[in-house]
């Protein structure tokens, strides 16, 4: 009992995480909470969450008893040790000598039948299990994604057994009852001054066993297979948009429900446009006497050509609008604009004439170097989109 006379210095209200004032309501809360964690039954073969587990059950069962707590409060564990005023009561000695019968009655009201001393036999595992989902990335080209595209897709999955339906036994042969067990799926064992129900390692808690496995899955009951699916991508997804199939990803162990097939779309970039949510962008250069004088320039869209006006005196940076020419929207009428930004090239390798001629421009212009004020670009940016 050593280690556990150590675990009783411990402070009671430091054991439950609560104040020294902490509620009725307050204790039980945080000691359920704990006692849920600590539980033997959850955590076999844990001496730690063992001594955890009896260390929060002494303290709430001292805390949650009101002439305990004040005597406690008063005196602290002198209170329940050798030379303290309440010597002789349940805690004399120090230890956790306690009568189980208490700690029954506390876990019955607080677990229920999950009590392994309250409520007689075990709850059994079921084999079943639902699958696990699968996940498949798709790479769409970015036109796809824009468009949308019904493609096919292998996936290569578990599926149920063909041959045992899933029950992982060979043909004819029934899983018998756990011969370790008995086929409670439970095995108890008594753990000092409590009874600790396990999970029986041989059949893990299912109280059956299969003696003659079927031999295609070799009783797993499941076998991987390959499966080809229609995936119709709907017109706007964007990167890592998620399709889900529903029961379309691993089968369940023993016949369990599926799981789900989750397709994530990949879009690849597009060489001239990019996405903004459902706009398009695009960098359309222009020269500088396009610039200046104004032009119309053809510009070939992901539906088709389309003219851009640019006007006389356009600065480099201006962008152009063309609405209802970008993404449409994904599950809804109506699609984002196209966005074309101009920008306005600098000659950089010149004939003669052409330096001529613009050395001679230069001569007529009146040049202002001086800065902009701090914005003022994107005010510019603003007024004309
Ligand atoms: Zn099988
Ligand atoms: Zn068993």
């Amino acid at each position: 009992m050593s280690a556990t006379a150590n675990v009783t210095k411990l402070d009671f209200y430091e054991v439950l995480s609560v104040s020294r004032d902490a509620s009725d309501a307050e204790l039980k809360t945080a000691y359920r909470k704990l006692a849920m964690q600590y539980h033997p039954d959850r955590n076999p073969n844990n001496p730690a969450a063992e001594e955890q587990f009896k260390s929060c059950s002494e303290a709430y069962q001292v805390l949650s008893d009101p002439e305990r707590r004040a005597a406690y409060d008063r005196y602290g564990h002198a209170a329940f040790s050798g030379g303290g005023p309440a010597a002789g009561g349940p805690f004399g000695g120090g230890g956790f000598s306690g009568n189980p019968q208490d700690l029954g009655d506390i876990f019955g009201d607080l677990f229920g039948e999950m009590f392994s001393g309250g409520g007689g036999g075990g709850r059994k595992t079921s084999r079943v299990q639902r699958g696990r989902d699968v996940r498949y990335d798709l790479t769409l080209e970015f036109e796809e994604a824009v468009f949308g595209k019904e493609r096919e897709i292998t996936v290569r999955r578990l599926d149920v057994c063909g041959e045992c339906k899933g029950t992982g036994a060979a043909k004819g042969k029934a899983p018998i009852t756990c011969t370790q067990c008995g086929g409670r799926g439970q095995q108890r064992f008594q753990q000092g001054f409590f009874s600790v129900a396990r999970t029986c390692a041989v059949c893990q808690g299912t109280g059956t066993l299969i003696v003659d496995p079927c031999q295609v899955c070799r009783g797993e009951t499941r076998v991987a297979k390959e499966h080809t699916i229609s995936v119709k991508v709907p017109a706007g997804v964007e990167q890592d948009t998620r399709i889900r199939y529903g029961g379309e990803g691993e089968a369940g162990k023993f016949a369990g429900p599926a799981g789900d097939l989750y397709v994530v779309l990949k879009v690849k970039p597009h060489a001239f446009f990019e996405r903004d949510g459902d706009d398009l962008h695009c960098v359309l250069p222009i020269s500088f006497p396009q610039a200046s004088l104004g032009t119309e320039i053809d510009i070939q869209t992901l539906d088709g050509a389309e003219s851009i006006k640019v006007p006389e005196g356009t600065q480099s940076g201006r962008e152009f609008k063309l609405r209802g020419k970008g993404v449409p929207h994904l599950n809804e009428r109506g699609k984002g604009d196209l966005i074309v930004e101009v920008r306005v090239e600098t000659p950089s390798k010149m004939t003669k004439q052409q330096r001529d001629l613009i050395r001679q421009l230069g001569e007529t212009m009146t040049v202002n170097n001086a800065p902009h004020a701090r914005g003022l670009f994107e005010k510019v940016k603003e007024i004309f989109s």
